[in-house]
């Protein structure tokens, strides 16, 4: 039986990490899961119950309670926040920045980081995000950093928002990753780092069949070694 991995791929807002590892997940038959959905469903969480980021008790006691499932659908994956399917609405602008700032919050990220640990504890997962190589799994068996330049991936964003239905203006767009970027690599805890043994792949001028069949071909030769 050919090994099953844990592959972590960290790496800037929309620097192909999710679509990359969407495919890789289909192709080696692994589970998926993409944990800035799950910052985002937190912050949801937080502007639905009214919690105060300032309020460590009220932040505490709706993370205790708080229940976010990620479940695997032909057409992207579906996120529930306490049983409620909010795949859409955690992509709009809002909660796209209350992720952002959520995510510097030391007891959001212990619990998320528990999280993960968990789904990810059999192996025969990819998981993208910040943190995966240098916190959640500093033994991941494979770790990538994704980086591409800030028009490519505002380009990028550009694209899937058109394709949705809305025009967005381009330098809107750079402005929020510049701005997530930063906010999510200078934070104290758990920044937007990359590892010392991660690999790096600059997604700038590649077709997302040449991120995958990269990353594919390692993770291939790895099994069989
Ligand atoms: O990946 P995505 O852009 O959906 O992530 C939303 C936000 O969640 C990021 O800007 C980042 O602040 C946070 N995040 C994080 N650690 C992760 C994944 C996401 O801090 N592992």
């Amino acid at each position: 039986m050919n090994k099953r991995f844990v592959i972590a791929i960290d790496g800037p807002a929309a620097s192909g990490k999710s679509t990359t590892a969407k495919q890789l997940a289909r192709k080696l038959k692994y589970v998926y899961i993409d944990t800035g959905a799950m910052y985002r469903a937190s912050g949801l969480c937080t502007l639905l119950q009214n919690v105060n980021l300032n309020d460590e008790a009220a932040l505490k006691n709706m993370l205790d309670n708080i229940s976010i499932k990620i479940e695997y659908a032909e057409d992207g994956n579906r996120v529930y926040l306490n049983d409620k399917n909010v795949s859409e609405r955690i992509r709009e602008a809002d909660i796209t920045k209350l992720s952002s700032q959520i995510a510097v919050i030391r007891i959001v990220r212990e619990k998320m980081v528990e999280l993960q640990r968990k789904i990810g504890e059999n192996g025969g997962v990819i998981m993208d995000g910040r943190d995966i190589g240098t916190v959640v799994f500093p033994n991941a068996d494979y770790k990538f950093f994704m980086i591409a330049d800030v028009k490519t991936r505002a380009s990028r964003r550009w694209k899937e928002a058109k394709e949705n239905g809305e025009i967005i203006p381009m330098d809107e767009i750079e402005e929020e990753l510049i701005w997530r970027d930063e906010n999510d690599s200078n934070r104290e805890i758990s920044p937007l780092k990359q590892a010392t043994d991660a690999i790096p792949i600059d997604t700038s001028g590649m077709s997302i069949d040449e991120q995958v069949d990269m990353i594919y071909s390692v993770i291939k030769r790895g099994e069989n070694a």
